[in-house]
């Protein structure tokens, strides 16, 4: 029996202890030995979560390296550009993903919060929470560690990501933090993946329609994601705790 196995046959699961195993063997490697690391640890307790933006082919890729069986969560908020749900379609069949699942937001939430669809115009923090946060948190409650495409070099709240953290009962994995923007792109290159549609009309960082702007040169990537609000990260990130605080002040 091997430590990993020993540690998951416990009847509880410790976020803490786990990240305390992974950092002490994944912490310094290649993106694609974390999420072998992971997946050896979690098994099918462990997902990808993606956006299928401008940049998540990248992890899409290394991650159909590793499996093509990763359960990829991805969130259809029904706010989406018709071009990213495209996107997602084209890199499920170019990478052999056998395991794409589309979250939607629970109908109960939007017909009692959002049923004229413009709770965004209103306030974004209790849209995100119907349709990403809940969502999310609900999918999540059969995982016990996940992965995402944030990179430090986004800055904000990213600008200290390490590949393992604990949150909300789960470990979050971030297998590309200490990837610089040109090491994105490098790999994209070589790799061959096409771009979202988005990127060659201005945008950089591409969520929801009515959330999402182009940017101007200059202008940092994140720059066009809820433009003129202090608002920076749709609250999946956040712990749930977190999210109540925020959404209190809303
Ligand atoms: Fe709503 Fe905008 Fe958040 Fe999408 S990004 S869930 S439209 S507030």
């Amino acid at each position: 029996m091997t430590a990993a196995t020993a540690l998951k046959t416990a009847d509880y699961f410790d976020p803490l202890d786990a990240v305390d195993y992974l950092d002490a063997r994944y912490a310094n490697v290649a993106p694609e030995e974390v999420i072998d690391g992971a997946l050896k640890y979690f098994g099918r307790r462990f997902a990808l979560v993606s956006s299928f933006g401008s940049e998540s082919a990248v992890l899409l890729h290394i991650a159909s390296q590793v499996s093509k069986d990763i359960p990829v969560l991805f969130l259809d908020t029904g706010k989406l550009f018709g071009e990213t749900k495209r996107y997602r379609d084209e890199l499920t069949k170019l990478l052999g993903l056998t395991d794409v699942r589309s979250i939607t937001p629970d109908q109960n939430d939007l017909q009692a919060q959002d049923p004229k669809g413009i709770l965004w115009s209103q306030s974004t923090n209790k849209c995100c929470f119907i349709r990403k946060v809940a969502p999310m948190a609900r999918v999540l409650e059969g995982f016990e560690g996940w992965a995402s495409g944030r990179k430090r070099y986004q800055g904000g709240v990213r600008s200290l990501l390490p590949h393992f953290e604990a949150s909300d009962g789960r470990v979050k994995v971030n297998p590309l933090a200490f990837w610089t923007k040109d090491d994105v792109l490098d790999y994209k290159e070589r790799a061959g993946l096409p771009d979202h549609p988005l990127v060659a009309d201005g945008f950089a960082s591409i969520g929801c329609m009515p959330c999402t702007d182009r940017i101007e040169e200059g202008e940092s990537e994140r720059a066009g994601r809820w433009r003129g609000q202090a608002k920076t990260e749709c609250g999946i990130h956040l712990s749930l705790s977190e999210n109540t605080r925020i959404l209190s002040k809303s």
